[in-house]
């Protein structure tokens, strides 16, 4: 079934406020809107990403070099089609993007996600099946928790602060949180997660994020302090800086009972390879939009399982949920349950997300299941 025309459409819209986290904030929200026609008239769509510095840059690698490795090429042949685009190689004609520069490869795995993804849908259609029961079809629902615990704006207190988020997250359906640390004291930080467990009562998951906040002795202070206060935190998510990935990771598993989750700072299967075997992590939070796609993530996720490590999926729920319902070792699907952090969640997909409970369901329709709204496209396209 043969590819016929390629589209690739930058998003973006500004937030209302200023979201802090531990390393970073957020003032816009982009994306991408892929679409990829087949000659019967089906259409493979869907978005992804959010890039905000090279969003330009993806959008050219997509549409001038890797969509014409994919025009008249067969959908279905998805390992032949991924390797064509992962081995492409890229002349910007002064320098490309395989080079030894760290920033470049990044846009062109991101560029190849975006393809490789809305090919998956454009196979779901083709097939008439959804994308988790193409993977392996583990459940028709999965347990979802909400990102959220920025840091308060000035004059909010930090304890008040995290409980009525605590009570956003569960109004909203979500069984959990994940909360940001690594910008405060280590004291601020635990006093944060300790009302976090104090608002949400025993049965509520906690998780906290770092965004690789720390050198690896703090992490290891941290993480020793969240284990004598019997705080129940389900993992610890990028505690190390960028460049002490593996061994510092290691040092810090060997101190720490609570299960260490990296992988959404990689972008590629070789390197969370190195971060089962050399940073001895417990959960990869790998995501589909920076990685390669749901080919590249599932072979990850395949490695993984015979590695005893569990998955988890960095934000994008519109595939993320397909890609931990059809594993079994796949852990939760992660929202923004404040609107205002990500509106387009709630704006762009039609009748998704459907939570309750705890519990987000998978969409039944063939390929991810969800039809963006053409109107939403139009109001924050910006090319
Ligand atoms: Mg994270």
């Amino acid at each position: 079934m043969k590819i016929e025309h390629i589209e690739a459409i930058p998003l973006d819209m500004q937030l209302e406020e200023v979201f802090k986290g531990g390393t970073y904030q957020v003032a816009s929200r982009p994306t991408i809107v892929t679409r990829v026609h087949l000659a019967n008239g089906v259409v493979g769509e869907t978005y992804g990403g959010d890039e905000f510095h090279t969003q330009t840059e993806i959008v050219s690698v997509m549409r001038d070099h890797l969509a014409p490795l994919l025009l008249g090429q067969d959908v279905r042949d998805f390992q032949r089609l991924w390797e064509a685009m992962f081995n492409v190689n890229v002349d910007l004609g002064n320098r490309g993007l395989h080079q030894l520069d760290m920033h470049p490869r990044g846009i062109l795995l991101q560029a190849i996600s975006a393809l490789d993804n809305a090919m998956w849908d454009a196979r779901g259609k083709l097939y008439g099946v959804p994308v988790y029961k193409l993977l392996g079809g583990s459940r028709d629902s999965v347990p979802v928790i909400s990102i959220g615990g920025y840091y308060p704006k000035n004059g909010e207190d930090p304890a008040e602060a995290i409980a009525a988020e605590v009570d956003l997250v569960r109004s909203v359906g979500c069984m959990g949180i994940k909360m940001k640390v690594g910008r405060a004291s280590l004291e601020e930080d635990l006093a944060r997660v300790r009302a976090a467990r104090q608002a949400g009562g025993p049965d509520f998951v906690i998780t906290v994020d770092a965004n690789q906040g720390w050198d690896p002795l703090d992490a290891i202070k941290f993480c020793v302090a969240m284990e004598r206060a019997d705080l129940g935190v389900r993992w610890m998510e990028e505690p190390i800086k960028w460049y002490d990935q593996t061994d510092g990771l290691m040092l810090l598993s060997t101190r720490t009972t609570i299960p260490i989750n990296v992988g959404q700072g990689e972008i590629s299967g070789r390197a969370c390879r190195d971060l089962i075997q050399k940073g001895g992590v417990s959960i990869l939070n790998l995501d589909c939009t920076l990685c390669g796609g749901v080919t590249e993530w599932q072979r990850v996720a395949d490695m993984a399982k015979l590695m005893n490590v569990e998955m988890a999926h960095h934000e994008e729920p519109q595939v993320a949920i397909h890609l931990i319902a059809a594993n079994p070792h796949g852990l939760f699907v992660e929202i923004f349950a404040n609107k205002r952090r990500d509106p387009l969640l709630w704006e762009l997909p039609d009748g998704f997300p459907d939570i309750a409970n705890g519990y987000m369901k998978v969409p039944q329709e063939p390929g991810f299941g969800i039809r963006l709204r053409p109107e939403v496209i139009e109001r924050y396209r910006i090319d």
